[in-house]
């Protein structure tokens, strides 16, 4: 069998600094490229219009670079791959693993309405979803369709995370998805499902609160004929009262440290040890942690930030 060659890739959408949790992610899946001499993906998720910001964009590749996160491809816009996008919208279409819904939001209340009422999971009841055999309604005149994504009826998706062990998620759960809105505008995992899938990506490390956005991604994963990657969900870091990590208590933004004399040397090294052990070993270099590094003993439960820790780090290097 062919030896896999690596590729990770960071994925923050830039509506803000570098977080504490997104820098640790990075520092993961750029290790973990290190590590297998492959390569490091960025791309920057831009497609919620209304919250990316340039600026943000800035902060988050000025805060990779203090850490010295280089990547070796990108930074890859997803504004900029739109059609890209379009392309796979219309091959799905014409393969039939997706389909207009002309169903307008109205009616799409009303069934998710009759759905919790009948104490079922609200969700999409396949009006516009074509079957062999069954007539569609007409299309009315004057509405433009979105794009929905003909999800598996049956049977569950299931993946072996690398942090969190298998998980199985019912197709049941998962609703026809939309994927195009009105005008025929991406939406955010049918845009991630291809860019994993155009990137090669191998390996994506995330944080947990994608958990429930993976078993979408692979069903578009797996009807565009592409390979699936190897998942990890990291569990978020908590503050030290066992919160989550917010302005209030910590300061949450990687470019604040800076001025408070912690070195990147040091936070890369506190990073590296929120959420994965290598014994007893507490201070190491980034060349040890990337010869170190795989997905053996990440933790699965959340890590807290403790900033004494951190500020003992710091005071050896
Ligand atoms: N853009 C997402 C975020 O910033 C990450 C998506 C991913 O890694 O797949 O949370």
């Amino acid at each position: 069998m062919p030896m896999t060659v690596v590729r990770t890739r960071f994925a923050p959408s830039p509506t803000g600094y570098l977080h504490l949790g997104g820098a640790r992610t990075a520092l993961y899946s750029w290790a973990y490229a290190r590590h297998f001499g492959g390569t490091f993906v960025l791309r920057i998720e831009d497609t919620d219009v209304e919250r990316s910001t340039p600026e943000a964009v800035q902060a988050i590749i000025e805060g990779m670079q203090w850490l010295g996160l280089t990547h070796d491809e990108g930074p890859f816009y997803q504004m900029q791959r739109m059609e890209r996008y379009r392309e796979v919208l219309a091959q799905m279409l014409e393969a039939g693993t997706a389909y207009h819904c002309y169903s307008s939001k109205e009616e799409v209340d009303a069934m998710r309405e009759r759905f919790t009422a009948a104490g079922e999971k609200p969700r999409y009841d396949g009006t516009w979803r074509p079957e062999p055999g069954k007539t569609l309604p007409a299309v009315p005149a004057d509405r433009e369709p979105v794009v929905r994504f003909k999800n598996p009826l049956d049977g569950a998706v299931s993946w072996d995370d690398v942090v969190k062990g298998t998980i199985t998620i019912s197709n049941k759960e998962l609703d026809d998805l939309v994927i195009a809105r009105p005008g025929g505008v991406p939406t955010y995992n049918f845009c991630v499902a291809v860019d994993d899938w155009d990137m090669q990506i191998t390996h994506v490390l995330r944080g947990d609160d994608h958990v429930n956005n993976t078993p979408r991604q692979i069903n578009i994963l797996r009807a565009i004929g592409a390979p699936l990657p190897q998942y990890g969900h990291l569990p978020m870091i908590l503050d030290h009262e066992g919160k989550k990590l917010s302005k209030r208590t910590s300061a949450v933004s990687v470019m604040d440290y800076p001025a408070k004399g912690i070195l990147p040397e040091a936070m890369l090294n506190y990073l590296a040890r929120l959420g994965w052990s290598h014994g007893d070993d507490e201070i190491f270099s980034m060349e040890q942690f990337c010869a170190w590094f795989n997905t053996d003993h990440l933790t699965s439960s959340a890590a807290q930030f403790d900033l004494e820790k951190l500020a003992w780090l710091n005071n050896h290097y």
